[in-house]
């Protein structure tokens, strides 16, 4: 708007000074065509006027600027009939008073060319334009780096809220089961001190993977994780994490089944943090879904490396928070059950240390009937 009404102001400035000008060469012209026709002996009508005044103005505007389209005419001063009407034309006049002649005026009508004008401050609406370009991209960059700011604190205040949440839990329980193991009546109860002492180690273990999990996303976040390649049976590696989670999986009554179908299955990948991410996947398999899960684990040759599939038949996704869960602290609301509990950074580590090795990681799901995460490891 303020640059219309900008571009509207030079074309009138422009215009104006335009007209100040075209009178001060129609001034110049007058005395010029005076002396013109005072040298030749006599003037052969009009048609010879003409052309002498055309080659002068043409000489004089030529030496000064480009113009838009003209005409003109040389009229009687008595003839008042002649006037011009063209709207669109702007109208000059001036008096031809040459010694010895009948008082002429020579009528000039140059079209009034708004893009001739605007033309010559071309420049600078390109310049403007260009500016209030780079202006509002900048504000979009602003407001969508202040958002950006306003998210990461919201998730970093969610992250401490849920973080103290996770510490307070094992800590209280700790407390507890070695409060009451200092009894002296638990201690003679060799049943009872066994309990106690396992709540403490389980718990104690909760807390050893919470503070593992927040150091391998902190060394992904300053860029100092370094990935230790080094060839390594997938296949062997897969059945060792399942081997290990076996009994998470029996606890609750469920079976995992392994369909290795990959024919090359060695692969250079970083075995610690890639046995993580598959444990960490498994257990995410176990946490939701309820008892009698059921789990499957597989791979195959695909696109010059390995896909390796994780499928449950638990409580699903759904496709609104489907792109989501990879993200860093994303967590799909399920009500504060006590086996959901989590920080949403497992994903997030997971996608991480596959893009780390070239690869991608996708989830199908369905809520109610289950996910299935797929790994793909290109191969090096
Ligand atoms: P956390 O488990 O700590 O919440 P994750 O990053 O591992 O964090 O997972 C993010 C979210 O994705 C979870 O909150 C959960 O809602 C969802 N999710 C992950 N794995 C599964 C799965 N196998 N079945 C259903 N939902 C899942």
């Amino acid at each position: 708007m303020m640059q219309a009404f900008w571009i509207l102001d030079s074309y009138k400035e422009r215009k104006a000074h335009f007209s100040e000008h075209v009178n001060h060469i129609l001034d110049q012209v007058a005395q010029d065509y005076c002396e013109e026709i005072a040298q030749l002996p006599k003037v052969n009508g009009s048609a010879r006027e003409h052309q002498i005044m055309d080659s002068l103005l043409q000489f004089r505007f030529v030496q000064t600027e480009k113009l838009p389209a003209y005409s003109f005419r040389i009229i009687d001063n008595s003839d008042k009939s002649l006037k011009p009407k063209q709207s669109k034309s702007i109208i000059f006049t001036q008096i031809l008073d040459c010694k010895n002649q009948t008082k002429k005026s020579i009528i000039l009508s140059i079209r009034d060319d708004k893009i001739y004008f605007i033309s010559s401050i071309l420049g600078w609406i390109i310049l403007s334009s260009l500016l209030i370009i780079i202006g509002i991209i900048a504000l979009f960059i602003n407001i969508s780096f202040l958002r950006r700011q306003k998210k990461v604190s919201r998730i970093q205040s969610d992250f401490i809220g849920n973080m103290t949440h996770e510490l307070k839990t094992p800590i209280a329980t700790i407390s507890v089961a070695s409060e009451m193991l200092m009894k002296d009546k638990v201690l003679d109860d060799r049943t009872k001190s066994k309990r106690y002492s396992t709540i403490i180690f389980e718990e104690n273990l909760r807390l050893k993977k919470l503070v593992e999990r927040v150091m391998q996303i902190a060394l992904f976040e300053n860029g100092t994780m370094r990935l230790k390649l080094k060839e390594t049976d997938l296949h062997q590696m897969i059945g060792n994490s399942s081997e290990a989670i076996k009994m998470l999986i029996e606890k609750r009554d469920g079976s995992i089944t392994l369909e290795m179908k990959a024919k090359k299955f060695n692969y250079k990948v970083d075995t610690t943090h890639f046995s993580n991410i598959i444990t960490n996947l498994l257990e995410n398999a176990i946490k939701y879904s309820p008892d009698n899960l059921v789990i499957h684990l597989s791979t195959i040759d695909y696109s010059e490396g390995i896909l390796i599939g994780i499928a449950d038949q638990g409580m699903g996704i759904a496709k609104k928070h489907q792109e989501r869960i990879f993200d860093r602290f994303y967590r799909v609301e399920s009500g504060d059950v006590q086996n959901t509990q989590g920080f949403g950074l497992g994903l997030y580590y997971v996608r991480r240390v596959i893009e780390a090795h070239g690869g991608f990681i996708k989830v199908q799901s369905e809520e109610g009937k289950g996910s299935r995460f797929e790994i793909y490891i290109p191969q090096l």
